[in-house]
């Protein structure tokens, strides 16, 4: 960091925003406005040169703002505080995860084209690779995170030969068992099979520990994709995407949000300049607890197994990978009950704190059910390849007090006890 460069959690205090062009407010007002009045037609005209990538901008020429599916002084705040976060030159957020993931790679690929990715993924985006992108001629191959670069290799090459991937899609920790690829094992893949002076592009969703806990643009990505609905936002309380990189990726990726409509409204963007000020404290503060919980869980008798990043053991190959990319374990847990779905119901319909529902990351504590939930849509061979057995339960851990958290736990084991009892 240079000297007169601000830790990026002062940066967003401050970033890219000047008060006294605001009347003195301290914070960034919300432009709840569709279009903006051009000075001249000249100055339109020129706007929408520049838009179209019609032509270069002059030396000093400042894009202004046309429409708000272009861009919006609140949408292109959020973007420029998300990418200090993650280190990229610029970043574009979406009106949710699915919305950054689809447009991102409705960007990239064309028919004919082979997309790789790492499994497991969050089941909407399960979805679209498997069932949507095929449909529009795209061929997609799976590896995993037991796959290492030489079987990913081979595999490929048996089932497509001669065929080279346009693109590289992983999601690191993998949802919902914390599943972990090695990202500069990507970075080398992408290497290794560029043909032509073409490299694929490599994209790692990072909800589960980004933009705090790991920077997969440092290890050679192209691309970090979130759910902003998740952290980055933190309050359950909207849904949003984003995508940070390279600038000339991030440019096209825009260039296909205009004709998509898929970018983030200006309100949303409003709560996530809010947000990204707390985002540092709400997830140091979240992982701290969850390693309390986890622990817990970990030496609890009812419970079978725990998947939770600060757990690996020295010699398990996933360890290497943590102590390499991840700078903490995060606040993401999933566990195993003994008794498959009805346990895990039972457990999870005598929780009272822990709110029964999807999603994650959010200030409240969340708990829900993989197998029959967010992967249901996942072929049922895949779901056990990936461990999301029946008896398998996701928390998301907030910032309550953990005592409360595992005072609840305990008594919900205890519950869903005596329920499987009566059932005997
Ligand atoms: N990526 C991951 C890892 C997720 O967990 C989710 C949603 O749960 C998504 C992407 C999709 O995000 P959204 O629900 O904001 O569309």
């Amino acid at each position: 960091m240079r000297r007169n460069e601000k830790h990026p959690e002062s940066q967003m205090l401050s970033l890219g925003y000047q008060a006294d062009k605001h009347l003195g407010a301290v914070k960034c007002p919300l432009f709840l406005t569709s279009t903006f009045a051009f000075k001249t037609a000249e100055e339109g005209k020129a706007f929408f040169e520049l838009a179209y990538g019609l032509r270069e901008k002059a030396k000093g020429e400042e894009m202004g703002m046309i429409y708000s599916r272009v861009d919006n002084p609140n949408l292109h705040l959020a973007e420029q505080r998300l990418a200090v976060w993650d280190g990229g030159e610029d970043a574009a957020f979406f009106s949710s995860g699915m919305a950054a993931i689809s447009t991102m790679l409705l960007t990239f690929l064309k028919p004919g084209d082979l997309l790789i990715y790492g499994a497991p993924v969050y089941g909407g985006t399960d979805h679209f690779i498997n069932h949507v992108l095929p449909d529009f001629g795209v061929d997609v191959f799976q590896f995993t995170a037991k796959d290492d670069f030489n079987g990913i290799k081979n595999r490929l090459e048996k089932d497509y030969p001669h065929r080279y991937p346009a693109f590289i899609f992983t999601e690191i920790p993998g949802n919902p068992t914390n599943a972990l690829i090695d990202i500069e094992m990507c970075n080398r893949l992408a290497t290794d099979l560029s043909r032509d002076g073409k490299r694929p592009l490599l994209a790692v969703d990072n909800t589960f520990l980004g933009p705090l806990f790991q920077h997969p643009l440092k290890w050679g990505a192209d691309i970090s994709v979130y759910s902003a609905t998740k952290f980055i936002g933190g309050h359950s309380d909207l849904l949003a995407g984003a995508c940070v990189g390279r600038g000339d990726l991030i440019t096209k990726i825009k260039g296909m949000r205009t004709f998509l409509g898929s970018m983030l409204d200006p309100h949303s963007c409003w709560l996530i300049l809010r947000s990204l000020e707390t985002l540092k404290i709400r997830m140091e503060r979240q992982a701290a607890s969850a390693q309390k919980v986890a622990g817990h869980l970990k030496d609890h008798p009812l419970v079978e197994k725990v998947h939770y990043l600060g757990f690996l053991a020295d010699d398990d190959p996933q360890k290497v990978i943590f102590d390499k990319q991840c700078l903490s374990a995060g606040s993401m847990i999933a566990f195993e009950v003994n008794g498959g779905e009805q346990a895990a119901f039972a457990f999870l319909n005598h929780l009272h704190h822990f709110k029964l529902a999807v999603s994650l990351g959010s200030t409240e504590s969340l708990a829900e059910h993989p197998a029959t939930m967010t992967h249901v849509d996942v072929m049922a061979s895949d779901r056990q390849l990936f461990g999301i057995t029946d008896g398998l339960v996701r928390l998301s851990i907030g910032v309550e007090e953990p005592e409360d958290l595992i005072e609840d736990i305990d008594q919900a084991l205890a519950a869903m006890m005596v329920s499987r009892s009566s059932k005997l």
